[in-house]
């Protein structure tokens, strides 16, 4: 039978915390329904890498305390995923790495710390690429993740378990983390809404670094609103890391209900036909969602980012570099994974060459090689001359536009193995979310109807730096036109 509070898990957060500061439920019961959801997750669509029950009842006890006591919460006692290369105090964090078995957290992450003392509940860390690299899932050390649209497909990557999660019912809000897509992707692959930031707007302290000019944590939710009121309580600035914008976040949800009135949106000319191609249905739904907000009072414009089919070339070795930087801390000495080789040198080798998987070495040595004498130049330092035109492009773009309309991703959620053994294919995947990655800008994935296939499709809206609250009014505008699109069949329940 169906209760109330199966019912209260099943729909947005905010509404889950506005009963729960009303009490009419505890944080606990709700922790408790959506723990045993998480398990059932974790089993079907292997969403979940950890579920912490004594962790998180403790944590809704404290939550019932505070609201007792009169403390008012924007997400009280809101169950939250947290993507497993993101901190949280007490629990393990393998970023789907073997290379960190048995490392345990000792503080949260700035965006968890937040997140927790604006009510929410952390009931567990969620699969993912390993270090974040992919856009699958299917490189995590731990198995493939199973998109509960379907679960012959993959969630998308690297935020699979956080999206799948979040799309199973088992929890209303996740963490995911974004270098080149990796919130918005999986967001668009399961029908939620995904935001990455501007860069520097979340802090990344207590993120496991992947390629740390990149790197941005954010929320997948169910609904515009819910997001923004993540995004409101993960951002500021933050002393721990000295990439964070000192300056404060804008406010979030006062306009979200705004509508698209009197807003100029750029459709991209670069998207009419990518590197790979498109999608019919992902092109239909772009064409769709372009008219409703036209009706919805905005001006359609035309907008070109020429170096747009430069972004995936120069991303892969910008992001490479960066991460075979990052990734030499892992050498068995003090984190994780050890195996004793020959000397120390023989220690680093046994330890690296059992630890890592096959993608993250492939990503080092690319790294490595964009960096090495004699290359670095005709590869990293070109890389980066691309992505400062590329900022200079967008600067353009805005001149003549608010927002940037184009599909999240080039097609729908792909079936588990079908691109795993051709990188190439994978990478261009991203041909939509890695140009706001090089460029810094907020972008956001919002739901905008299912293909013919009934698997979900996104649309994402990215914009100057700072336009997170435009960005938002105008997903809430999509969601708000596109309605509703039902359960995923593989819901929990
Ligand atoms: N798919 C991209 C990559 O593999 C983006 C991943 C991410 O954003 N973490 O690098």
């Amino acid at each position: 039978m169906t209760s109330d509070l199966d019912l209260l898990l099943d729909g947005p957060a905010h509404e889950l915390a506005a009963a729960v500061s009303a009490r009419g439920f505890t944080a606990r019961q709700v922790a408790e329904a959506s723990l045993a959801r998480a398990v059932k997750s974790r089993a079907l669509h292997g969403s979940f890498l950890h579920v912490a029950p004594a962790a998180a009842l403790a944590a809704a006890d404290e939550v019932d305390r505070r609201v007792a006591s009169g403390e008012l919460m924007p997400l009280a006692g809101v169950p939250l995923a947290v993507k497993d290369n993101v901190n949280v105090a007490g629990l393990p964090s393998t970023a789907g790495s073997r290379i960190l078995a048995g490392f345990v957290a000792a503080d949260d992450a700035t965006c968890v710390e937040r997140l927790k003392a604006a009510g929410c509940v952390v009931v567990g860390k969620t699969s993912c690429d390993e270090f974040g690299m992919g856009s699958s899932n299917e490189s995590s050390a731990f198995g493939p993740v199973r998109n509960p649209w379907d679960t012959s497909r993959v969630p998308g990557g690297s935020s699979g378990g956080s999206a799948a999660a979040v799309a199973a019912l088992a929890v209303p809000l996740a963490i995911g983390t974004d270098t080149g897509g990796s919130v918005r992707q999986p967001a668009s692959f399961c029908s939620l809404v995904g935001v990455k930031p501007t860069y520097g707007r979340v802090p990344r302290y207590g993120l496991l670094a992947y390629a740390s000019s990149l790197d941005q944590a954010g929320p997948l939710a169910r609904n515009v609103r819910d997001a923004a009121l993540a995004l409101a309580a993960m951002s500021g600035p933050d002393p721990r890391d000295a990439t964070s914008l000192r300056s404060a976040p804008p406010e979030l949800l006062g306009r979200i209900e705004a509508g698209a009135a009197g807003t100029r949106i750029g459709l991209l000319a670069e998207a009419e036909a990518p590197e790979g191609g498109l999608d019919s249905d992902v092109g239909a739904a772009l064409e769709t969602t372009a008219r409703r907000l036209e009706s919805a009072g905005a001006t359609l414009v035309r907008v070109s980012v020429p170096r747009v089919s430069l972004a995936v070339a120069a991303y892969y070795i910008l992001a490479t570099a960066e991460a075979s930087s990052n990734l030499a801390r892992y050498d068995g000495v003090r984190y994780g994974a050890r195996r004793e080789g020959d000397g120390l040198s023989g220690l680093y080798r046994a330890t690296r060459t059992a630890g890592f998987g096959p993608e993250v070495k492939r990503r080092i040595l690319l790294g490595t090689f964009a960096l090495s004498s004699g290359y670095r130049e005709a590869w990293y330092e070109r890389a980066q001359r691309v992505r400062a035109l590329l900022a200079i492009d967008f600067a353009d773009a805005f001149r003549s536009c608010d927002a940037i309309l184009c599909p999240t991703a080039p097609e729908p959620a792909f079936g588990i193995g079908e691109k795993s053994a051709d990188p190439l294919s994978m990478y261009l995947a991203d041909v939509f979310t890695v140009p706001a990655s090089l460029a810094g800008l907020p972008a956001l994935s919002v739901p905008a109807g299912l293909s013919r296939d009934r698997l979900p499709i996104g649309m994402q809206l990215a914009g100057p730096a700072g336009s997170e609250p435009l960005l938002l009014a105008l997903g809430r505008e999509v969601e708000r036109a596109s309605g509703e699109w039902g359960r995923p069949p593989g819901a929990i329940r």
